[in-house]
């Protein structure tokens, strides 16, 4: 079992932010930004690649709800989910990381140059 699915289950603690029936959002263990929150689906589904339509339009506004619950929804966030290995997903169980309470940096995101393939 994948560690959120035992996220899910209550077999591993996390500081949870809020909850539905379908959805979790609870704060990442090693966050990025003041608010950093986790979002997934309590079934296992793998990554973006295989949300259905339908789950995503739950999703959406379960997040929005969680970024008016932690403060940030007018302040402004990021939502960011990392697929397959170029993305950087470590967690293979989909996840989104809403991101704010401060103003985020936009750097360079890739190892190579973008410009060496142009
Ligand atoms: P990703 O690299 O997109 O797969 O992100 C996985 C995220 O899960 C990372 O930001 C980790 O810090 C976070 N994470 C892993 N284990 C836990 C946990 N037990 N509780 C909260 N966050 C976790």
């Amino acid at each position: 079992m994948c560690i959120f699915c035992k996220i899910v289950n209550g077999e591993l603690p996390v500081n949870p932010v809020r909850e539905n029936d379908d959805f979790l959002a609870f704060h990442d263990i090693n966050p990025k930004a003041p608010a950093h929150i986790l979002v997934i689906p309590k079934v296992h589904v793998d990554s973006f690649n295989d949300v259905s339509p339908e789950m995503m339009a739950g999703m959406t506004g379960f997040i929005q709800e969680v970024a008016e619950a932690v403060g940030i929804k007018e302040s402004g966030y990021r939502v960011i989910t990392n697929v397959g290995h170029n993305g950087g997903q470590e967690v293979k169980h989909l996840h989104w990381h809403v991101l704010g309470g401060a103003k985020l940096s936009w750097g360079h995101f890739a190892d190579a140059d973008p410009k060496d393939f142009f």
